[in-house]
């Protein structure tokens, strides 16, 4: 019986100083070091369910970084067989990119969506350099703007949905990052293929935001934290269940929910392993 854990890493299992929601450190491990500041941070609690999670099921980080942004996330696991980075268009084996798949995203990109130049020169034109802190293209696959949001207009965000939507694009906006990315740049793509390669019996996902909407709807059954996108839009969907817990409890409590899972699908299956 194998179980595919398929997780949203940022605000699903690991969370900046702001969006741990808590008012002091105690109790959690820095995951990440970002120019010799501590960035990202997991709850020893959500620590403790991922290393029996690893241990019961094929877990796979799934996670709209970089590459290069992935790599700097130290989890406090054994390396993984697979992950997921550029919301799907790299897939990592070993930690190193499978080519075959990145030149099969890429096709699906070119006969779909209108060109990352068009979309990027569009926010270089369109987004206010008030309160535009920075403009970046991501792995030449999609781009984001890193935004002040109590000085950007919420109006823009809606601007940008009604330009991108008839393009193809997608737009999430998760804490000061103001996402475009291509419709047909899926995680949920990845994650099929990786339970293909895996010969998955079921597939468990978690995550926080609109681009994980797909990958939560996709999974035979799935979780949500109470904080993020999804949790403010009350975003539902079959065999997806949303949590109330907020910020770092909210990864707490994924976790938690991830592991009750993994263990009711494998005791279901008859091979009873001890708890
Ligand atoms: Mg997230």
């Amino acid at each position: 019986m194998t179980v595919l854990v398929a997780s949203d890493l940022d605000r699903t299992l690991i969370y900046s100083r702001d969006a741990a929601e808590v008012d002091a450190l105690d109790g959690l491990l820095c995951v990440e070091t970002y120019q010799d500041a501590p960035l990202s941070y997991l709850s020893e609690k959500a620590a403790a369910g991922l290393a029996a999670l690893v241990e019961r099921t094929e877990f796979v980080p799934v996670t709209t970084r970089t590459r290069e942004q992935y790599k700097r996330i130290n989890l406090p696991i054994p390396p993984r067989r697979y992950a997921i980075c550029a919301n799907g268009g790299h897939l990592l084996v070993n930690g190193v990119p499978d080519p075959r798949w990145h030149r099969a995203v890429r096709q699906r990109l070119a006969a779909g969506s209108a060109d990352l130049a068009e979309v990027s020169e569009w926010l270089a034109k369109t987004a206010d350099p008030q309160w535009t802190l920075k403009h970046r293209e991501a792995e030449d696959l999609f781009c984001y703007l890193v935004v002040d949001r109590t000085a950007m207009p919420s109006s823009y965000v809606d601007e940008m949905i009604g330009w991108c939507d008839p393009r193809g694009w997608e737009v999430s906006v998760q804490g000061r990052k103001v996402y475009a990315v291509p419709r047909d740049l899926t995680k949920s793509g990845a994650v099929a293929e990786v339970a293909g390669r895996m010969e998955a019996d079921t597939v468990l996902a978690a995550g926080d935001s609109l681009l994980d909407a797909e990958l939560l709807a996709a999974a035979d059954a799935a979780v949500r934290p109470g904080h993020g996108e999804l949790a403010d839009s009350n975003w539902s969907a079959p065999r997806v269940q949303a949590l109330t817990e907020r910020g770092i409890a909210g990864g707490e409590a994924v976790v938690e929910w991830l592991l009750a899972a993994a263990d009711h699908r494998v005791s279901s299956a008859g091979l009873g392993y001890a708890l």
